[in-house]
């Protein structure tokens, strides 16, 4: 696999409007035959930086790197890139077969043509469809025909943007599996653009949090997940409670002043049912519980501090309807603990 380096990244656009800068200054690698999710928001700047990355852009600003070579400039057909795109593109005129063939046709590689479309299409797990036109295909066989035209070529690099999009939940899954195998059985290093958190920390090595053109982090799904680098990913990864620091009873004032905000999981709260004053040397602050929502399997309890500022705490449907079950208007005490806690000063 290739290893991509991409450094100081940008990437302006001309709009009647003015420019716009879609990439604002990017550091990212890309190691040999990883997966790497770029995850964000749309309108991040996501699939500006996966056309760059292919030649399908030229930059503002920065360069791009396969392994030691400076590909910045590269024409896309130089890249060796394959790529797969949301929606099919497939021909629907050809075959299977001869729409996986026209990946081979593009590169003109000198292999025994039949064989290898067999090879790609066992790959895929399609096994003996190459005679069905598209149209006979469910979303999601049409999707792996996609992936398969894409590796004819053995490409060095293989990019996808929002491949599943289009599909419903459970062939996503699916997919998933399967792309994760065959990009280890083939070794090619490969980046996909989502905005599908389950999607990017299932499959990838490295997530990159995209906002507004810039990066928040980047981080194994482990590392994001557990100790997300700033507000915007804590708030992005996860259910976040976010609460001026004085209505928890935050007393930190050597970094914390007036303004400051605390952010944390409703599932890191304590809830005692009986007064605690304290639970290590921190203050337990006291709440009323304010509403209920049943949402399938979870129950989600609003709780309001004597300020009347607001947090949500969850917990399972079998929890609420047993002992964990808290009725409106009951008197609470919550603690959350400090390394549970974000704290942070607003803009
Ligand atoms: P994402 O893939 O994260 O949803 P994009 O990279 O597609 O985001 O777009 C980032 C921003 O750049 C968007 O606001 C989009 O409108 C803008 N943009 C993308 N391509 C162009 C273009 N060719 N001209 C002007 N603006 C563009
Ligand atoms: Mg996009």
């Amino acid at each position: 696999g290739l290893l991509v380096r991409v450094r100081n990244m940008v990437k302006h656009f001309n709009t009647s409007k003015g420019v716009f800068k879609a990439v604002q200054g990017v550091d990212v690698d890309i190691e040999p035959s990883s997966i790497c999710a770029l995850l964000g928001p749309s309108g991040s700047g996501k699939t500006t930086l996966l056309r760059l990355i292919a030649g399908l852009e030229g930059v503002t600003d920065g360069r791009i790197y396969f392994d030691d070579l400076d590909a910045t400039d590269l024409a896309v057909q130089d890249r060796q890139v394959g790529m797969v795109f949301q929606s099919y593109a497939l021909f629907n005129h050809k075959t299977v077969a001869e729409n996986v063939m026209f990946g081979l046709e593009v590169r003109k590689l000198d292999v025994d043509r039949r064989k290898r479309v067999e090879d790609l299409l066992e790959l895929v797990q399609l096994t003996g469809l190459g005679d069905r036109y598209p149209r006979q295909l469910s979303g999601g066989q049409r999707q792996r025909v996609a992936l398969a035209r894409a590796l004819a070529s053995n490409p060095k690099l293989l990019l996808l943007d929002e491949p599943f999009g289009a599909l419903d939940a459970v062939v996503r899954k699916q997919l998933r599996a399967g792309l994760k195998e065959i990009v280890q059985t083939v070794g090619v290093t490969t980046i996909i653009v989502t905005h599908d958190q389950e999607e990017a920390f299932d499959l990838a090595d490295k997530v990159v949090i995209f906002n507004r053109g810039f990066i928040e982090q980047i981080g194994s799904p482990t590392e994001i997940i557990r100790r997300p680098a700033t507000p915007f990913v804590m708030k992005f990864v996860g259910d976040t409670n976010d609460v001026p620091a004085a209505s928890l009873l935050v007393r930190r004032s050597r970094f914390l002043t007036s303004k400051s905000r605390v952010m944390f999981r409703p599932s890191d709260i304590q809830l005692f049912t009986e007064f605690v004053e304290s639970v290590d040397g921190h203050l337990v602050t006291g709440a009323t519980v304010s509403e209920r929502a049943n949402l399938g399997w979870t129950v989600r309890y609003t709780l309001r501090f004597d300020d009347d500022v607001e947090v949500e705490y969850s917990v399972t449907r079998e929890q609420a309807d047993g002992r964990l079950g808290l009725d409106i208007g009951q008197r609470i005490y919550l603690y959350v603990k400090p390394e549970a806690m974000m704290g942070f000063e607003p803009e």
